[in-house]
């Protein structure tokens, strides 16, 4: 065989791999006319070379992002370089349904994109190659992957057994609202409560009936709080809540119609009705604060007082 011969061999070879790679590959020229459209390309658009060939690709999908496309086409050809796309910058140029079992979770094929420039036997740039990789895995992975860690550091900031925000992640909070004040002096308020004579309940009805009590008391809490307030559980049957740009005043009318609710619960748990009241200390943002801790603890004594005052009620820190 002449060695031509195995050169048109060769071109063809290459021919038929380009038609089925799993790869999308065209040609445009400067015209934005399709010169090149493989069987990738033809077998998720669902439309055969024979009609796209020689159309102005915009006319024919006016669905791509016109400008965006043009500007890296344009660069690709008066710079002679290559350009690079991610389906993180825009998830793909065409879109294609995706066909993978594994990655059914996608609507469509996720797309990376390269822009190459072709040379021309005058030695001129007149054409562009557009490579399309389907990259739907990765992406769909990555998501998966993104989610999983959300879901992670959600749970890692929960407290199990009432879903509040534990106590590690609660003093975090408390600790950035305590500096928003320091820079912005706007008023934040600080409860801590605690139910009363708990040991009984568990004395009396069991631990579990106890956890039910928790339980409920956060739920109480929960949907008596606006969404800014930040709730959290801070021991066994000790709370926090900081309430945002409120003054003591306003956090005190809060503090007892949650004392009230609370008080008004009857907790079934086998066959007893549990009835059960809570203890509240409340703390107004000081000036006088050195940090946090402070601000737990002028909570803290109002607290104290309000259970030697005879519990079932609410005090207001006074310094
Ligand atoms: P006071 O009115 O002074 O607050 O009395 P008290 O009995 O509520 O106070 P104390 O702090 O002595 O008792 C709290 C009890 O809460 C002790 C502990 O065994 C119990 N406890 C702590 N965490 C949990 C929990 O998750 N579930 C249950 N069931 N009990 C818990
Ligand atoms: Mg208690
Ligand atoms: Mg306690």
């Amino acid at each position: 065989m002449s060695s031509s011969n195995s050169n048109i061999d060769g071109f063809h070879w290459l021919l038929d791999m380009v038609q089925t790679l799993d790869v999308g590959l065209m040609v445009l020229d400067r015209e934005y006319r399709v010169m090149l459209w493989n069987g990738f390309m033809e077998n998720h658009s669902g439309q055969p070379a024979a009609y796209v060939i020689g159309n102005n690709l915009f006319e024919q999908f006016p669905d791509i992002p016109k400008n965006w496309f043009q500007r890296k086409a344009e660069s690709v050809f008066l710079l002679e370089s290559r350009a690079f796309t991610t389906y993180e910058q825009r998830p793909y140029l065409l879109r294609f349904k995706n066909y993978r079992p594994i990655t059914g979770t996608a609507e469509f094929m996720y797309q990376n994109m390269t822009l190459i420039p072709l040379l021309s036997p005058d030695g001129k740039i007149n054409h562009i190659g557009v490579i399309l990789y389907d990259v739907t895995d990765i992406a769909v992975g990555k998501q998966a992957l993104e989610t999983a860690n959300s879901t992670l550091a959600k749970l890692s900031r929960t407290d199990r057994l009432t879903g509040l925000n534990n106590r590690g992640y609660w003093e975090e909070c408390l600790q950035v609202e305590f500096a928003r004040f320091q820079r912005t002096k706007q008023l934040s308020t600080l409860i801590m409560f605690d139910i009363d004579h708990f040991k009984k309940v568990n004395d009396t009805y069991g631990h579990q009936a106890g956890d039910e009590v928790i339980r409920l008391t956060s739920k109480t809490l929960q949907s008596s709080i606006r969404t800014t307030d930040i709730a959290g559980r801070y021991g066994g049957e000790e709370f926090g809540v900081i309430l945002i740009d409120t003054n003591a005043e306003q956090c005190q009318y809060l503090a007892e119609r949650l004392r009230k609710k609370i008080a008004a619960l009857n907790v079934g748990f086998e066959q007893h009705e549990i009835k059960f009241t809570i203890s509240l200390g409340i703390a107004e943002v000081s000036t006088a604060m050195g940090d946090h801790a402070a601000w737990i603890n002028a909570s803290d004594q109002a607290l104290y007082q309000a259970k030697h005052g005879g519990r079932n009620q609410s005090v207001v820190f006074t310094g």
